[in-house]
């Protein structure tokens, strides 16, 4: 299903980090974990499968309605917030005519294996034997990958424990990274964000933390904060800046006061939430589907 307008669509369905948070004060922003779903002409591509994977499949099971969906989706690593959703993701398990190519990391341990893993006992009652649809992968490493002739995929390590590929998507209609997962710091790492984001019409960018929370009691835990985010969309030229993954304990009030003290120093910042629609191109981010973020 093209996407009229010519414009690079970008959709959130999972924005919280490490794990699920389904309670009333986080759930303006959402409580699913990280899934990030981008449209160009035909293709799908999709970035993590946390459990905003779950809420995408329904989505994409009602848009095609019996024809067939055909995907890519790149895990950026393997933790639980990032690939959780995949045993529950509908599209897998309904049509033989669905295709899903999959792209991470081999370097540790291949997707393939991972889901098997996941799906089996004791973890899950339904193995990968019962997924339908056709299912192939591969290992990326940092490099380009063209892909359908319609977007070019770069990817780079980010500092996080175990590993995690940070994904620039490129396209006619324009630039978007998905850089989650990321502790500042190390000068290699520092050096491959601010080069992925270079220029991008919008960085996804973690900020799990507080900066006070970050010095005080996580340097070490793999991930960043929103000074962080504003240092790396100015020092790369992003045009905006959406803050991601946020942290479990961080409700929606908590939230709302950062994205307020951020666009002290930036003004394009916004954090991500559950529902949020970017239109890549037309340079505006069009407002919440499912929920209204007063700021
Ligand atoms: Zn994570
Ligand atoms: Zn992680």
């Amino acid at each position: 299903m093209a996407l009229p307008g010519g414009d690079m669509l970008v959709r959130f369905w999972g924005v919280r980090g490490s794990t699920p948070t389904p309670q009333a004060e986080n759930l303006r922003y959402g409580g699913n974990t990280s899934c990030v779903e981008v449209r160009v002409g035909d293709g799908v591509y999709v970035f993590d499968c946390g459990t905003g994977f779950r809420s995408l499949g329904q989505h994409l099971t009602q848009e095609f309605a019996g024809q067939a969906v055909s995907a890519h989706v790149f895990v950026s690593h393997f933790h639980w917030d990032h690939i959780q959703g995949i045993p529950f993701f509908r599209p897998l398990f309904e049509d033989p005519a669905h295709r899903f190519t999959f792209h991470a990391s081999a370097r540790n341990h291949s997707l393939k294996n991972v889901m098997e893993q996941q799906m089996s006992a004791p973890f899950f009652p339904v193995g990968v034997k019962e997924m339908k649809a056709q299912r192939e992968f591969f290992g990326i490493e940092s490099g380009r990958v063209r892909i359908d002739d319609q977007v070019t995929i770069e990817a780079k390590w980010l500092n996080h424990p175990q590993g995690c590929l940070g994904f620039r998507i490129e396209s006619p209609e324009g630039v978007l990274v998905y850089a989650t997962d990321n502790e500042p710091g190390d000068p290699e790492f520092d050096k491959n964000v601010r080069a992925l984001a270079a220029g991008a019409d919008v960085l996804i960018y973690d900020a799990q933390y507080l900066p006070d929370q970050y010095e005080a009691k996580k340097r070490g835990w793999g991930h960043s904060h929103w000074r962080e985010g504003v240092n790396v969309a100015m020092e790369s030229g992003a045009k905006e800046l959406v803050l991601f993954h946020h942290d479990p304990e961080h409700d929606d009030a908590c939230i709302d006061s950062v994205v307020k003290e951020a666009r002290n120093f930036y003004p394009a910042v916004r954090a991500a939430a559950e529902g949020m629609e970017i239109r890549v191109g037309g340079n505006t981010l069009a407002p919440s589907t499912r929920v209204e973020i007063p700021l």
